[in-house]
């Protein structure tokens, strides 16, 4: 099993190489983020011996339930999925260093109080719903400039880019007008020039459509079934948790 996660990881860092090259880009700019739901926490151990340690859940149960397990081993945790304001505590408490799923003011007001209270701070990037698909979360693009300004009054809140789910197909290329659209609305922040608001990185792409992603100019993809394999449950089950917001 684990040769495999090797083969499968020497298999996507060349696919970003290549990406890399096509697109003119250097390679170091694109960092490889393991997405980790339904993965065993010796698993992800395996994956992570080959040098890769940036890692992501979509569920707080399951970060909670690998927590322990993964501790020993150093790591840097992202968070993907949607969360639910009642679960902050959860998430504060399991080290997570980016909320990528950051979709809601009401959400960052939240996060901001308990940040407080801990004296703690935290990376964030803005969910974008490029798609426009009703079963994706994130913040309609034409509401994404008032969401950045909003969260960047918020001080313990630190945004450092966007993120989006490009579109469900099997035709991989409808995903490019997603990735097109986040780049355009990067682009759009920054002439903006917000105060304490970085906009470094891109989030976008994940195994089927990777190269699309970084030709777009993601600096973050999310890799989960070209690593791990196939998962059990379709990805609706994570992205459309009956689209309940709190
Ligand atoms: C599962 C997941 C991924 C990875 O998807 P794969 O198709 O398995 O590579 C990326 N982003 C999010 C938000 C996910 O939930």
């Amino acid at each position: 099993m684990s040769i495999l996660i090797n083969e499968n990881i020497l298999h996507i860092q060349q696919r970003i190489r290549q990406a890399c090259e096509s697109a003119g880009r250097n390679p170091n700019e694109v960092k490889l983020l393991m997405a980790t739901k339904t993965v065993t926490p010796s698993r992800i151990v395996e994956a992570m011996k080959t040098g890769n340690t940036l890692i992501a859940e979509n569920k707080i149960q399951e970060l909670k339930e690998k927590y322990e397990a993964l501790k020993p081993y150093p790591h840097t945790n992202h968070f993907i999925g949607h969360l639910q304001s009642n679960k902050i505590n959860d998430l504060l408490r399991c080290e997570v260093q980016c909320l990528q799923s950051l979709d809601r003011i009401t959400l960052a007001e939240k996060l901001q109080q308990k940040l407080e209270q801990k004296d703690k701070f935290l990376n964030v990037l803005i969910q974008v719903n490029t798609s426009g698909e009703l079963s994706k979360f994130g913040v309609a693009p034409s509401q994404t400039l008032a969401l950045v300004r909003a969260v960047s009054r918020l001080d313990r809140l630190c945004i450092k880019g966007l993120m989006t789910i490009g579109i469900f197909s099997s035709n991989v290329t409808q995903a490019r007008p997603c990735f097109q659209l986040l780049k355009q609305l990067q682009g759009e922040v920054i002439k903006a020039n917000i105060p304490g608001v970085s906009m470094d990185e891109l989030s976008m792409g994940m195994s089927g459509d990777l190269e699309i992603a970084i030709a777009e100019g993601a600096t973050i993809i999310r890799v989960g079934t070209a690593i791990f394999g196939s998962r059990q449950y379709p990805d609706s089950y994570y992205w459309n948790e009956n689209k309940k917001i709190d």
